[in-house]
């Protein structure tokens, strides 16, 4: 996993490499989900590090080492970087390997996905669902609430959906379910795959 280094103690918000997502993540969606939210999250961990004991640590550090206010922004901060890296307008597709390993794991590619759409649309509230690998490379998927982010359990997160409603209400209002659907198109396999 790409990891955020902090600079003189400052994360800085990376910049994003595409406009919109077809209509599926809109310009208008991005204006706000990565103009204001994101950034806000960046705000509020960059004032907060400050005299915690956590200022100079990588932002997966801070997340594991946090609670509080530090940990909802930082895991906020981690887990949206991770979710817009891993889509592009040319993704690459999924290698013989990483589909092998679904295979094992789920039954099928189909399978995998159908799953990780259900734990997204049966999440209640606002939170995050996640594909990740444990230490023996078994792949899980977990439903995660509000900040939280798979490292705190000692897996390594390779792909995750943002199921809170300011990632898709603008675009689909209420159809979290077709937001979900919709994703798969845009996912960078090879960004995922590089997070094992
Ligand atoms: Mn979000």
């Amino acid at each position: 996993m790409k990891d955020l280094i902090p600079q003189n103690g400052l994360f800085s918000q990376p910049v994003l490499c595409y406009d919109n997502l077809g209509d599926v993540v809109s310009n208008t969606t991005l204006s706000f989900h990565y103009g204001k939210h994101l950034k806000a999250y960046f705000d509020n961990l960059n004032k907060m590090l400050p005299g915690s004991g956590l200022e100079g640590l990588n932002l997966s550090e801070v997340v594991k080492k946090s609670e509080g206010g530090i940990f909802n922004n930082a895991g906020q901060v981690l887990n949206h970087i991770m979710y817009f890296a891993q889509f592009s307008n040319a993704p690459k597709a999924m290698s013989d390997t990483f589909k092998s390993m679904l295979e094992k794991n789920f039954g099928s590619v189909e399978d995998f996905k159908k799953e990780f759409e259900q734990k997204g649309v049966t999440l209640f509230g606002s939170g995050w669902v996640w594909l990740s690998a444990d230490s023996d490379n078994n792949l899980v998927i977990t439903q995660q609430k509000n900040a939280e982010n798979p490292v705190t359990m000692n897996l390594r997160p390779l792909l995750t959906f943002d199921v809170w409603e300011h990632a898709y209400y603008l675009d689909f209002q209420n159809r979290r379910a077709d937001y979900l659907a919709a994703l798969w198109q845009f996912v960078d396999w090879a960004e995922v795959e590089s997070r094992l």
